[in-house]
């Protein structure tokens, strides 16, 4: 078999088809190959935004695409019909970026997490509102230029994962393209678990990140690496850690990116004194009970 017919085969079989709009180096098409090859045919996906859309309007599977402000909430209706029909063999996913999750449709998603309903909820985080232009989310992280923080953003990002732990769910994860063993093993042990499930990615954007395209998967990686992206899953309120890389410092993410080009020395070290001491909880509270 040719090199040629081995890439026909694996799109043939995979539920996402190539040819998207995205820019390129975009994570978003590479995130859903992996999660459908993950959750196979019987799935339903729910997603919002014209960038998120561009990534999910290439789903060989059933799509709804809606506006950011009716995230988690669309997807209960559907889980309802479902119900209706006596259908228990559909996996329902609600996806969001970082503004519809963390800003717009928090209350939705909140809601939602709140009765329990049995979805994933994927954040597909891009860290801004890049389908309007580049304008900061409350998932910007601190530091970063955007169109609406010319000079850097000046507050932390939100940790929407441990916001959304504390409503009890029975499944929290944090994943990366990166780490592609480690983002579809979380998947399908989200698709195995009956409730709310929320998986939160963080996703490489070259056109408001400012970097070199081909690099999309090695500066993702340094998010995981440096820790300012740390994996972990909290299963039944237990936290666990899913990576421990030897810490780099965050200065070898930040070169990577345009975004970052402004920051001062004093802010860098700040960013540095937040991530150190954010891994330092999360190692402390590794295997630990969070929330009953
Ligand atoms: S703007 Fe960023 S997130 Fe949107 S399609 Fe382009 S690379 Fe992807």
């Amino acid at each position: 078999m040719t090199l040629d017919n081995k890439f026909d085969e694996y799109y043939e079989k995979n539920f996402y088809q190539g040819g998207t709009t995205c820019c390129p180096g975009c994570g978003g098409p590479l995130l859903w190959r992996m999660i459908l090859e993950a959750l196979g045919p019987n799935t339903i996906v729910y997603g919002d935004g014209p960038c998120a859309m561009c990534a999910i309007r290439n789903i060989k599977l059933p799509t709804f695409s809606i506006h950011f402000s009716f995230i988690a909430d669309g997807s209960t209706g559907i889980l309802a019909a479902l119900r209706a029909k006596g259908r228990q063999d559909i996996t329902v996913i609600s996806s969001g970026g970082d503004g519809a999750t963390g800003d717009i449709s928090l209350g939705k998603v909140s809601a939602a997490a709140e009765r329990n309903e049995n979805m994933i909820q994927i954040c597909v985080d891009n860290e801004a509102y890049m389908n309007t232009g580049i304008q900061k989310s409350g998932l910007t992280p601190f530091g970063a230029w955007t169109t609406t923080t010319p000079t850097g953003k000046e507050n932390n990002k939100k940790e929407i994962p441990m916001i959304i732990a504390a409503h009890r769910v029975p499944y929290v994860a944090t994943a990366s393209i990166s780490y592609p063993r480690d983002l579809k093993a979380k998947i399908e042990k989200a698709k195995g678990i009956k409730g709310f499930k929320y998986i939160h990615t963080v996703i490489p954007c070259p056109t408001g990140w400012r970097f070199d395209p081909a690099k999309s998967v090695e500066v993702t990686r340094l998010g995981v690496d440096t820790w300012a992206w740390p994996l972990f899953e909290i299963e039944q309120g237990t936290l666990k850690i899913s990576a421990k890389p030897e810490q780099k410092p965050i200065t070898e993410y930040l070169s990577t990116q345009g975004r970052f080009r402004q920051m001062k020395p004093e802010h860098v070290e700040y960013l540095q004194k937040e991530i150190d001491s954010k891994r330092i909880s999360l190692l402390e509270s590794n295997g630990r009970k969070l929330f009953l």
